[in-house]
């Protein structure tokens, strides 16, 4: 028995059977194949649409075990994918016959509370760094679903309940260690290798395998003022026009959005809200709860809410209060984004029209406010091409029924096609579903300078399971 994997040329590669009992003793970590328990469970990611089988994946357990994993695929010119919280909408984390080096076993989170620094293995999700860090009070501005891998996050951007005040994650990114093509161990921060620490802030998977981030933390909560109301679809296009000119008045502590969506008849929500659609307004105050309570309060008066759940509450459970909406495995998604140069008034009522009148119940719309940090970083400090963009349109088309994937795709497709006319050209690819993401538009002018830093550091293009950037 031996097993068939799949080159980066597309020729099969056979792996026979004592070399993969010689490689399972090189590792610590687990290999398993098609034939091992564990395997169906260990390729699931969460976009059920997904519906991989590489034909080797390395649970690896620490560095040591990367960096084999990226020699075996060197060597063997295997087709790569690079695994850390599996949320990747596209899929890029695995690969159909390829290898699949997964780091979900790598995700302790250490934390220096007096240098305010976090350290976060490779496979971490949020969850893991909120528990940590909000122990000691500390925070490090992630996504706004605690499931999500901070590997991916921040190697695309990262925007979540912190931006305004802190901005995008990977602005408070401050080193890594990186496994390169060629099976180094590198440091990467503003001081060593800093030409590949500038594309990890940004430019995705292209450079390596990140073992770890350090991250600056800074002080928030535990208790936070968050703000969660539910207002009627009938009048969404007012309350999404008296949102906007609130949003734009209020300071960088306060990062919020506007998302249209459908609410599951579920225990915990409160009665008026079950089983319905809702355009919800979400915000957090990034700072004295009290002061949050006074800044946040017209949120809570846009219109006559249908619900209201807002409240000052530990920080981390409402960055996990939208987690039961978005269960691993169970929805297909396509989800695709736009930066928005403007919100005007037909802004409003494009998205507003088609936020209330999604195909797929399961299907969201959402605008972020962007702004505060997030612009006042430059646009060639990281690869991220859009910083002053206000706004951020993301349709996320999620569905229960396969035979609904085909007419949600092309709704989405439709929906941010015509959206085009507000938007700077700038895509958000952390929201992008399959390979017709337009990945240019995303680094702008800083593509070239990614290209350079793609051939220098993995010039043969191992790491192209991804938002892929062609070595220079
Ligand atoms: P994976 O699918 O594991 O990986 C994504 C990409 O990163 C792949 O190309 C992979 O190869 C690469 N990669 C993963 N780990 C490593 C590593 N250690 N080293 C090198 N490359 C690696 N984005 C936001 O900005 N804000 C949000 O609030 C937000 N919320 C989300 C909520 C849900 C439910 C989902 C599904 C996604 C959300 N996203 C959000 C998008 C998210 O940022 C991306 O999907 C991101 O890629 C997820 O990272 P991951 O590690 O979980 O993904």
């Amino acid at each position: 028995m031996s097993i068939q994997l799949k080159s980066l040329g597309d020729e099969p590669v056979s792996i026979a059977d004592d070399q993969l009992n010689e490689l399972r003793m090189l590792f610590r970590g687990q290999l398993l194949t098609a034939a091992d328990n564990g395997y169906e469970e260990a390729r699931v990611v969460h976009n059920a649409a997904i519906d991989r089988r590489p034909g080797l994946i390395v649970r690896c357990s620490g560095t040591a075990d990367v960096v084999d994993a990226v020699n075996l695929a060197r060597e063997r010119n295997l087709l790569t994918a690079v695994r850390g919280g599996g949320h990747h909408v596209a899929g890029h984390c695995t690969v159909d016959d390829g290898v699949m080096i997964d780091l979900s076993a790598m995700r302790s989170v250490w934390v220096d509370p007096v240098a305010r620094r976090v350290r976060v293995q490779g496979g971490a999700t949020w969850g893991e760094v909120d528990r940590e860090a909000q122990l000691h009070g500390l925070a490090v501005p992630g996504g706004v679903v605690s499931t999500t891998g901070v590997a991916g996050l921040t190697l695309g951007g990262g925007i979540g309940w912190l931006h305004r005040k802190w901005g995008l994650t990977c602005d408070s990114l401050r080193g890594v260690e990186i496994v390169t093509a060629d099976g180094k161990v590198l440091r990467a921060s503003e001081k060593e290798n800093a030409d590949l620490f500038w594309g990890v802030r940004g430019g995705g998977g292209n450079f390596g395998v990140v073992t770890s981030f350090d991250f600056e933390a800074y002080p928030l909560g535990p208790i936070v003022m968050c703000v969660g109301v539910m207002y009627p679809f009938d009048t969404a296009r007012e309350t999404f026009r008296a949102w906007r000119d609130w949003a734009e008045t209020t300071p960088d502590e306060v990062s919020s959005r506007v998302i249209f969506w459908w609410l599951p008849d579920a225990p915990t929500l409160p009665p008026a809200v079950r089983n319905q659609h809702v355009m919800i307004v979400g915000a957090v105050y990034a700072g004295d709860p009290e002061e949050g309570e006074r800044v946040l309060q017209p949120a809570r008066r846009l219109a006559t809410p249908m619900a209201d759940i807002s409240a000052q509450m530990p920080f981390r459970f409402f960055q996990a209060a939208f987690d039961p909406l978005m269960p691993k495995g169970k929805f297909g998604a396509y989800w695709k984004s736009v930066y928005l140069r403007e919100l005007s008034d037909d802004a409003i009522d494009y998205v507003a029209g088609h936020g209330t009148a999604r195909l797929s119940p399961l299907t969201l719309v959402h605008v972020p406010q962007l702004g505060g940090a997030i612009s006042r970083v430059g646009p060639e400090e990281t690869p991220i091409g859009d910083r002053d963009a206000p706004y951020m349109l993301s349709v996320d088309g999620n569905w229960a029924d396969p035979a609904q994937a085909e007419a949600e795709i092309a709704w989405v497709r439709r929906v941010v096609k015509g959206a085009e006319r507000f938007s700077t050209g700038g895509t958000y690819l952390n929201f992008g579903g399959q390979e017709d993401a337009d990945v240019p538009a995303a680094f702008g002018g800083n593509l070239r300078r990614l290209a350079e830093v793609k051939k220098k550091y993995d010039p043969l293009n191992l790491f192209r399971v991804n938002w892929n950037i062609a070595p220079a």
